[in-house]
């Protein structure tokens, strides 16, 4: 849709020089239409209301939220789930996958939103952004907020076949939600991380019985979260997946996916292709690409151990750049490292700083600790705050310390799981079945005090109270 909710008034046009016209210059332009970008202009218009903000979307929507794709919104009924876009959020609250309504966009007249358009270059010394088909629109400051984009399929054989997909898009989750729908069929996620394991449950949970659906998940580690979770809490992951019906296939690689010439559906062919299954529909979620590249020069530096658009503290990336959400490398305050984040509560919070220091004369730097949450099945949700890499060194305090000693959790255990760094230093929690404490444990990582004897960590969090 071309320039669908940009309005005609204040259409000021100059010639910067032959080959380059600016059609119009805003004072804010945002490259990106995510959750940092939304973020940022609910702040720039706190502080700066009457200014008009350009937001360049190479989405055809308006800004929405990721994380109910992979969860709460498969257990909406509604036969018209794919117009509401409702769901049900963890506090029983109906919420909508949209943070705004299409037409609070058309309404505002500080607010111009291009959809559908990619951004495709940025002249840091003329301040301008150049659109897909060519147009130039200048700033006096702009943020990039392009999120990181799924990797591409091009190792397997069937790479342009339209029943295998990657899922980070509304429009991913709507063929994903229709095919379902035909029921009667074997769906098969590749990847052991967080949205993987969480679609896998979601949809078999709430569609699996009803629409005849098999859920095959491939992953490539021990277990499912095993990158972030101690061994036997991914170990436990893995068995409450399987009890609720998930073929679930741990440490096996998928060498190449095809088309099977007997039956014409999907052969998922795994280790070298010593075993393989048929399959209908294939989601991939392995890797993430920080989407850096929207200019065409080198102007733009770049993390080359993390990926992403280089930024400091404050987020800015030179004098009236700046950068936010998951396409950022940051320098983290607190732990002295360089760090890229891919977390939705880091977009919001450094969408938000960057409007705040975009519109106001303040440099505040970025010193927040972001968290999350996951929900497998109903009974395996946790919290997490931090560096929570499986890796470090994990101190876990159990609410009964019986179960502690057999290190298997039964169905009611609370856990909180401390992470550790080489100087012994808190850097990251999970709150398992442990509801509300991301507050506390924000604390104790910002107090980043070396622990002495482990056992000082046993009372720090208390354990939620079921009546
Ligand atoms: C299914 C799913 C579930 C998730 N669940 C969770 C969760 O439970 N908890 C959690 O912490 N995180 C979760 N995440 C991750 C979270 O959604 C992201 O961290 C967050 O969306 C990042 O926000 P962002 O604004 O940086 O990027 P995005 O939301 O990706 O937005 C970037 C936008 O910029 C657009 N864009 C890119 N390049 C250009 C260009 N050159 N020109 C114009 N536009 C461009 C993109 O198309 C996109 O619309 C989930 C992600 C997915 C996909």
């Amino acid at each position: 849709m071309l320039f669908n909710l940009i309005k005609g008034r204040n259409k000021q046009i100059f010639k910067e020089d032959t080959e380059r016209v600016i059609v119009k210059k805003f004072k804010y332009v945002i490259v990106g239409g995510g959750t940092a970008a939304y973020n940022a202009v609910k702040k720039i218009i706190e502080n700066d209301t009457n200014e008009e903000i350009l937001v360049v979307s190479q989405e055809d929507t308006v800004p929405y939220k990721r994380p109910p794709l992979s969860k709460e919104i498969w257990s909406n009924e509604d036969p018209n789930l794919l117009e509401s876009l409702e769901y049900t959020d963890w506090s029983g609250k109906l919420s909508n996958v949209h943070y705004d309504p299409e037409s609070m966009y058309a309404k505002s007249d500080n607010i111009h939103l291009i959809k559908n358009k990619k951004v495709v270059d940025i002249n840091l010394e003329k301040k301008a952004i150049q659109l897909c088909h060519g147009i130039w629109y200048g700033y006096d400051k702009c943020l990039i907020a392009t999120g990181v984009r799924p990797g591409n399929l091009d190792s397997y054989t069937a790479k342009n076949d339209n029943r295998i997909t990657t899922y980070r898009y509304l429009d991913d989750f709507k063929k994903l939600y229709n095919f379902v729908n035909q029921g009667d069929k074997h769906i098969t996620i590749i990847g052991g991380s967080f949205l993987a394991s969480e679609l896998s449950c979601a949809i078999n949970l709430n569609v699996g019985k009803k629409k005849n659906i098999k859920i095959t998940q491939v992953v490539p580690e021990d277990g499912v979260l095993s990158v972030f979770l101690p061994e036997y809490l991914s170990e436990y992951a893995n068995s409450q997946m399987r009890n609720s019906g998930i073929q679930l296939r741990t440490k096996q690689i998928v060498t190449d996916i095809c088309e099977s010439p007997d039956s014409g559906k999907l052969l998922v062919k795994l280790n070298e292709g010593s075993e393989s299954f048929e399959t209908d529909y294939v989601i991939v979620d392995v890797v993430m690409v920080p989407n850096s590249n929207i200019s065409k020069s080198k102007n733009l530096e770049i993390d080359s151990t993390n990926g992403g658009i280089v930024v400091n503290a404050e987020l800015q990336h030179r004098s009236d750049i700046y950068v936010a959400g998951d396409v950022a490398s940051y320098y983290d305050t607190l732990t002295g490292q360089r760090k890229r984040l891919e977390q939705n509560d880091h977009a919001r919070a450094t969408g938000e700083l960057a409007g705040i220091n975009m519109s106001s004369n303040r440099n505040l730097p970025y010193t927040y600790q972001p968290s999350y949450s996951s929900e497998l099945t109903p009974n395996f949700i946790f919290e997490g705050i931090g560096n929570t890499d499986a890796k470090l060194k994990t101190y876990s305090v159990w609410e009964d310390p019986n179960n502690q000693s057999l290190n298997t959790p039964n169905n009611k255990n609370k856990i909180n799981i401390f992470y550790l760094n080489s100087d012994n230093i808190v850097v990251g929690v999970v709150c398992f079945r442990n509801f509300g404490k991301m507050n506390i444990a924000r604390d104790i990582i910002y107090q980043s005090k070396p622990i002495e004897n482990l056992n000082e960590l046993n009372d720090l969090i208390p354990f939620i109270q079921f009546k």
